[in-house]
């Protein structure tokens, strides 16, 4: 059962016109509103009522990192029950802020080269926490008029995995799509590849068009059941047979799905390496593949070179595999991903003392 805020208020304003309490769910999401005290569309009376009962944001900020650059943001938040989780906001140069949301506190599927992956699990996250993230941030820009805008994109890349969160997730994303006119194209949901819970997704009409990002990062086996516990014997054609039934569910020209491909030095970015990745994607049909430089976090893998990342694009883009190359933003807050772990101490001198991660800035997605 999901009790969402609108719900709560649907419930709470059950005496008064269906109208009064549309008009307290759209003042709780109009971006210019910064708390029910601003909502002056409704009464007094009504605002406090509110306010007494619906928090206006799940949570307590506890503190806004911003990157050198300039260009990114993190966020640590703290939920009603004392759990801490990150949150970061980016601006591209095209100008649009896209967030990445965590969907979890925590996360099972203990990656190897992933920081949250080291944390375990704590708790899934409500749709309200998901949705709450993206509404922190808009707050947070009309209070700095330095940073003009509201988020414009979401990504469901931090910490936690989406698909095993499924029906909150689902619950935000419609909140996204249907309160805060986010389209379904400028949000993608990314996965560690939980086949079942993907071909749910295919077959849910509550789930919206949302773009897809699958976290391949070896297509193969062996190397992928070493870095992604979560892989098992004959995962890959699993994950084949889905892609399969997505493309001839979607069509492939629609192209809203996204292999993404870690580079890792010497552990899956070889020339045997693309060729397997080659095979897979000419296995499924035409998919993108998004190669992802690694920022570091412990586990004592280390990021691929430039060099070699290029040669592997080529190969890629020599065998007709569509490939593209991801930016690096906010490492040097520790905020890119793979790297949100809620880490206060750490992360809080980080504004005055330059961080051992230069921060580097990889041109940004050339296909
Ligand atoms: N659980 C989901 C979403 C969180 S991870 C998933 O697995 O997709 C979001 C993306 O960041 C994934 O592609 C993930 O593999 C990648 N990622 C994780 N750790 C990383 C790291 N250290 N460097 C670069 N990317 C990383």
């Amino acid at each position: 059962m999901i009790e969402t805020r609108e719900e709560r208020i649907r419930a709470l304003l059950a005496d008064e016109s269906a109208f009064r309490a549309r008009q307290a769910v759209e003042a709780l999401f109009s971006p210019a509103n910064a708390g029910w005290d601003e909502a002056t569309a409704l009464s007094k009376p009504l605002r406090e009522r509110l306010a007494a009962e619906i928090p206006w944001n799940a949570f307590r900020e506890i503190a806004v990192l911003p990157s050198m650059k300039g260009d990114t943001w993190k966020a640590l938040l703290e939920t009603g029950d004392g759990n801490r989780i990150e949150t970061v906001l980016m601006r591209n140069s095209r100008g649009q802020l896209t967030v990445c949301v965590s969907t979890q506190v925590g996360c099972a599927m203990a990656c190897t080269f992933c920081a949250t992956g080291k944390m375990g699990f704590s708790r899934n996250l409500m749709a309200d926490e998901i949705v709450d993230q993206v509404r922190f941030f808009n707050g947070y820009l009309a209070r700095h008029p330095e940073t003009e805008g509201a988020v414009t994109n979401i990504v469901f890349m931090g910490m936690g995995e989406p698909l095993s969160n499924y029906e909150q997730v689902r619950a935000a994303l419609r909140t996204f799509i249907d309160r805060m006119g986010i389209g379904p194209t400028r949000i993608t949901v990314s996965t560690v590849g939980l086949v079942p819970m993907l071909t749910r997704t295919l077959d849910d009409p509550e789930w919206p068009p949302v773009r897809l990002a699958v976290s391949l990062h070896s297509a193969d086996p062996k190397t992928r059941r070493e870095l992604m516990p979560t892989s098992y014997e004959g995962f890959l054609d699993k994950l084949a047979e889905w892609t399969e039934a997505y493309f001839r569910k979607f069509s492939e020209k629609r192209r809203h799905l996204t292999f993404e491909y870690i580079m890792l030095k010497d552990v899956n970015d070889t020339d045997a390496h693309a060729d397997a990745l080659i095979r897979f994607a000419r296995r499924v049909g035409k998919v993108r593949i998004n190669l992802i430089p690694y920022n570091i976090t412990e586990g004592g893998l280390s990021k691929s070179t430039e060099e070699t990342i290029e040669r592997f694009q080529s190969r890629l883009k020599a065998a007709g595999v569509v490939a593209t190359r991801r930016r690096t933003m906010g490492d040097d807050i520790a905020a890119a991903c793979g790297q949100l772990a809620a880490n206060t101490p750490q992360s809080t001198n980080i504004q005055n003392t330059k961080s051992q991660t230069e921060h580097k800035t990889q041109e940004a997605s050339v296909a």
